[in-house]
């Protein structure tokens, strides 16, 4: 008789988890995955997908403003959110399907529960049944965060709930200056709401290079969006189907909904982590993980958000193949966590690889600059107020170039494909000799031929 029931237990059923199921089986692994919600996890259900969708149909407001300098008249328009959802929906639960499917198709099984962990060995499902195996992967994920609780924080939604409102709200107060207030305050403007974005520090998008921080913060209120910086959301009432939010500086916002987007936390709460000898990352709270995604106990391997490492999909895909290529493929594998290219779906959209030019002043001693800021082509004729920013940190002693960073249409197609010459250390001479592609807003990256700052620091004497 087998010594454990199967070869792997995964817990948790989104992009990490997948992933892992997948190819352990396909090495010919026994596979079990839980999922307490619903297969395809955060991006595909609730996070990356529904998101872009929301983002492309918000988009169209936009174009139908800019279309009548290019000689459209376009009638009444009318916009129905409950279309929009029920669409999402659909598509959302065909994904969920095809996840499934591709899940039962490679060989592993699926048990629709929450799991725990009983001891190193042993998985405890929700109906009480065990399972023993051999390895464990966890990949549960994160959710979001609620922060301090302030009075009235009952009345807040969280991303969760924004995929799912009933009605488009007339006006929303949005809390945070991250990835998902930004994205979700341009939806919501975008299909006509009035928002407002509360952030506690001085501008939204702290981490991000400090030119991409001011250019977002000016275009997104170019179209309507109040920015509120140095404060926070002291307090919320609601009165019938309004809501007062109260700020930190003692002025107060009335509107419809009021979003927080104020990061997230790991799933770790009630795992058994305790129970199986699992340590917690002291420095993030997700579990702690070596190069090899495995956590302070030998059998048990964590993925993906719940590491808290870099909490992107692709990531967290990149890291359950990794383990399932180490553990069950004989193929050691280690996921190269540098030079990750990211983009926030704000409107206007940000695509960023590699260092800022604050992280490189910081590591190189001397750093060109190479910036340009002009009004994109189709503004000319629509008219609308709008600039564009691309910008290239090189290092001015190799030539390397460090980081890309883009505010604009396309931004994320275009930083895509400039990451791989970025992860292969493309100098700027090598960017230089690419023929310009026009008429583009991207031959920008490979016109600019004179630095418009150089910082070299002085060797200390
Ligand atoms: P998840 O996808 O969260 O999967 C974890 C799964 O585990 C969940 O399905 C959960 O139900 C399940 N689970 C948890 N505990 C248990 C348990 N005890 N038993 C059984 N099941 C359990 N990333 C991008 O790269 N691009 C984007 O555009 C992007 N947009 C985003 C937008 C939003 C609104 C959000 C919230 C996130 C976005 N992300 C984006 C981040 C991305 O969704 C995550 O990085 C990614 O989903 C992490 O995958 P994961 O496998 O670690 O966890
Ligand atoms: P982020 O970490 O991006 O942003 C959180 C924001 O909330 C920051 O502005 C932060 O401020 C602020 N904040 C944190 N705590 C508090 C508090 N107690 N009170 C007030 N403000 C607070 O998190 P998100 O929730 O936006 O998204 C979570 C993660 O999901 C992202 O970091 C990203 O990894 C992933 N994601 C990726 C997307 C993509 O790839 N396009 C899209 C959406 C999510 P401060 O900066 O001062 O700390």
């Amino acid at each position: 008789m087998a010594e454990f029931d199967v070869d792997l237990f995964v817990i948790g059923g989104g992009s990490g988890g997948v992933r892992a199921a997948r190819i352990a089986a396909n090495y010919g692994a026994k596979v079990m995955v839980a999922e307490e919600y619903r297969m395809g996890g955060t991006c595909v259900i609730r996070g990356c997908v529904p998101k872009k969708l929301f983002v492309i149909g918000s988009h169209v407001h936009q174009e139908i403003e800019d279309a009548a300098g290019f000689g459209w008249s376009i009638g009444q328009v009318s916009f129905d959110w409950a279309t929009l959802v029920a669409n999402k929906d659909k598509e959302i639960a065909r994904l969920e399907g095809a996840y499934t499917t591709n899940v039962e198709k490679s060989g592993a099984r699926i048990v629709k529960t929450r799991a725990v962990l009983e001891d190193a060995h042993t998985i405890g499902l929700a109906a009480g049944e065990k399972v023993t195996a051999k390895y464990i992967l966890i990949a549960t994920g994160g959710a979001p965060n609620h922060g301090p609780a302030v009075p009235g924080i009952e009345h807040v939604i969280s991303s969760n709930e924004a995929f799912h409102l009933k009605e488009l709200p007339k006006r929303i107060v949005i809390q945070g200056g991250g990835y998902i207030a930004l994205e979700f305050a341009g939806i919501f403007a975008g299909y006509g709401s009035d928002v407002t974005v509360v952030y506690r520090g001085d501008n939204i998008l702290r981490g991000f290079d400090e030119d991409v921080r001011k250019h977002v913060r000016t275009e997104m209120e170019k179209r309507g969006i109040t920015i509120i910086t140095g404060c926070t959301v002291a307090k919320v009432d609601k009165h019938g189907r309004d809501f007062t939010t109260h700020l930190s500086n003692g002025s107060s916002i009335a509107s419809d909904q009021v979003m927080f987007a104020i990061g997230r936390h790991p799933n770790v709460k009630g795992l058994g982590l305790e129970a199986a000898g699992v340590a917690i990352n002291p420095a993030n709270g997700g579990i702690q993980v070596d190069g090899w995604s495995k956590t302070s106990v030998d059998n048990i391997y964590a993925v993906g958000d719940v590491t808290h490492r870099t909490n992107l999909t692709p990531v967290a895909i990149r890291e359950g193949h990794a383990f399932a290529d180490t553990v069950f493929g004989k193929r050691p594998v280690q996921v190269d966590h540098a030079t990750i290219p990211t983009a926030v779906f704000s409107q206007p959209e940000v695509g960023t690889v590699g260092l800022t030019e604050e992280e490189a002043r910081a590591q190189y001693s001397h750093v060109d600059i190479y910036k340009t800021d002009f009004r994109p082509i189709k503004a000319t004729m629509s008219g609308r107020d709008t600039r564009v920013l691309m910008k290239l940190v090189v290092d001015g002693s190799s030539d390397r170039v460090l980081g890309c960073h883009i505010v604009g249409d396309a931004a994320a197609e275009t930083i895509q494909a400039i990451a791989i010459a970025v992860k292969m250390k493309a100098t700027k001479a090598d960017f230089d000799a690419t023929v310009a592609l026009h008429p583009t807003a991207a031959e920008e990256l490979v016109t600019m031929r004179t630095p418009t700052a150089r910082h070299v620091r002085q060797a200390a004497e």
